[in-house]
């Protein structure tokens, strides 16, 4: 039944861009471009060449919107496709194509393509990662209009599937992605894209196992070729050979069996085997993924990361508009309760809604609650929306990169000033508005005492804290070697924190990436963490992995690993004892 195949198959290196595991067969998609015609227009019709290309600006926007209206409301792609309308009708796209069919005399294909060239080039010479990959998008807007003009079928296509397959493209557009789901594609392969690209959080968002970035892949894969597609590792094999296909397979049917088990006990609070409650809640970029959270057992939202609020627009959100969204999240989870971090932009995050100063060293510069208190309107604005929603539902507001005590007074100011606007406006609220603090600079640790007793409660960032901390750019592959949490330094400004916590009876958790992995989520528990927020897939598993161990088996290894000197030795020594324990829940390598 079988083609023949390569004996051992070729391993493409790429991006994890979504995790899990598949192995089918490979669909190429063509995403290729509407050819180009370029020809020069008489001067009298410059006004009809124009009429010509609004005309398809306004067909092009009908057909993105028919694709949106598909998709449920709500769900990330929704707000994806809603931004593409935004860019097809957007007026200085409009008046550089204008400028270049009256001056250059060129037709609006031509015009609209120079136009697109220019600022898809501008975005990619960036050196903002996530701003170049903007120029994915202005390119799809573009030839959504060039189709338009072509008179060419105005959605986009992808073949029927058939049966579930593994989607293969040079890349993928999130209108193209919506048409997907998860009963028709296993998994998705893209040569271009970072983690940070629409397909790669789409697709978390959507659990289809992605690996995005694989360089050469459309010239290594034609549609047939059975692939095995390793999202956790980012990696993809064509043309294995069967015992490796029949060890995935299996591997497959293990991790759904664990899946599946663990979601049985989705509602069973988490406990230590000693029977110490860990509160466990989920981390979020978009509002469609609030209700995941909950189906796999989130106690809530620990942390909402706003700024994806502000990203493929011109425009920054309005009060209103932000308001629905956060009213949404907490209808979606609600009685949960819904921590709201104040957008984060600024360093390694993105925005396209206004211009951010640039410094010398981003990471170092006018970032997050910084970039809030400097451009007080914006910050107000999502203040007030953020008070308005928690009459929806508990809600707590907490802010990402405080590195001292009067920055957080100051936000207590503003958002002082919000209630009172709100109020002023006869508009409803919770009278609890707790206002927590993200602990993620090193300066917060060493203050963290100060800060509780000002604050409603801490949350560790430890993806900053182990930028900061260790002087390491969070996403230089050059120098992922240092940038580990394993590091006795990080342990120990975990614990100090804990212990500020301790003394001002105050909560800390952790939400930086590290509460993921259940080796590292136990190591926290022992280090006196009793809450943390995850992604929403990996909380089946910690709560696994706490399940199996005391606070005093935890503790017992945390002290061991404060008194260690490096890294590799805190390594070695949670695989010899947490993770030897723990190796069906953990991919191992
Ligand atoms: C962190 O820094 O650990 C964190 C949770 O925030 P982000 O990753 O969004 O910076
Ligand atoms: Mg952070």
């Amino acid at each position: 039944m079988d083609d023949p195949e390569p004996a051992k198959g070729v391993t493409l290196e790429g991006i994890a861009g979504s995790p899990g595991l598949a192995v089918g067969r490979a669909v190429v998609v063509s995403t290729k471009r509407a050819g180009v015609r370029r020809v020069h227009v008489e001067r009298a019709d410059i006004g009809d060449e124009l009429a010509r290309f609004d005309a398809a600006v306004a067909s092009a926007a009908r057909a993105l919107r028919e694709v949106a209206e598909r998709v449920p409301r709500g769900r990330a792609e929704s707000s994806i496709l809603e931004a593409y309308v935004l860019m097809v009708e957007d007026e200085t796209l409009r008046a550089d194509v204008e400028s270049r069919v009256r001056t250059e005399l060129k037709c609006s294909e031509w015009a609209l393509e120079s136009a697109v060239h220019r600022i898809a080039e501008q975005l990619r010479a960036s050196s903002d990662s996530y701003l170049a990959e903007r120029s994915h998008d202005v390119e799809f807007v573009g030839d959504r209009i060039l189709m338009a003009l072509a008179g060419q079928p105005r959605t986009p296509v992808l073949p029927d599937l058939g049966e579930p397959v593994i989607v293969v493209a040079r890349d993928l557009s999130p209108a193209e992605t919506a048409g997907l789901s998860r009963d028709r594609v296993r998994a998705l392969v893209t040569e271009a894209g970072t983690r940070t690209n629409h397909t790669a959080i789409l697709a978390r968002a959507m659990e289809i196992p992605a690996v995005v970035g694989v360089r050469g892949l459309m010239e290594q894969v034609g549609t047939g070729d059975r692939l095995i597609v390793d999202g956790h590792r980012g990696r993809v094999i064509v043309g294995p050979d069967e015992a490796t296909v029949g060890d995935a397979l299996a591997r497959v049917e293990r991790q759904k069996k664990v899946a599946r088990a663990m979601l049985v006990e989705r509602d069973r609070a988490t406990t230590t085997r000693c029977g110490v409650k860990v509160e466990l809640k989920a981390n979020i970029e978009l509002p469609a993924e609030a209700l995941a959270a909950v189906e796999h057992g989130a106690q809530g939202i620990g942390l909402y990361r706003t700024e994806f609020l502000f990203v493929d627009r011109t425009e920054p959100p309005t009060e209103d508009e932000q308001y629905e969204v956060y009213r949404h999240v907490l209808e979606a989870v609600g009685p949960r309760p819904v921590t709201l971090r104040t957008f984060d932009i600024g360093g390694d995050k993105f925005v396209t809604a206004f211009q951010v100063p640039s410094d010398m060293n981003p990471a170092l510069g006018l970032r997050a609650v910084r970039l809030g208190l400097a451009r007080p309107e914006l910050f107000s604005t999502q203040l007030r929306a953020m008070v308005r929603a928690s009459a929806h539902g508990p809600l707590q507001i907490m802010v990402p990169m405080i590195a001292s005590v009067s920055e957080l007074r100051a936000v207590r100011a503003l958002l002082d000033q919000a209630i009172a606007d709100v109020d002023r406006a006869g508009q409803s609220r919770s009278t609890s508005l707790p206002l927590g603090v993200m602990v993620e600079v090193p300066s917060a640790v060493i203050m963290a005492a100060e800060l509780a007793r000002e604050a409603a409660f801490l949350s560790i960032g430890t993806n900053d804290l182990v930028q900061y901390a260790l002087a390491v750019d969070r996403g230089s592959p050059n120098l992922a070697y240092l940038a580990t949490p394993f590091d006795p330094a990080i342990l120990r400004l975990i614990r100090a924190v804990v212990v500020a916590g301790d003394a001002t009876q105050s909560e800390v958790s952790v939400c930086g990436a590290m509460a993921s992995d259940p080796v590292a989520a136990v190591l926290l528990v022992g280090l006196g963490v009793r809450a943390l927020s995850l992604e929403s897939a990996a909380i089946p598993s910690v709560k696994v992995a706490i399940g199996r161990f005391s606070v005093a088996e935890a503790a017992e290894v945390a002290e061991r690993a404060l008194r260690a000197a490096t890294s590799g030795e805190v390594d070695e020594l949670v695989r010899g004892t947490l993770a030897i324990r723990l190796s069906d829940l953990v991919e191992q390598d």
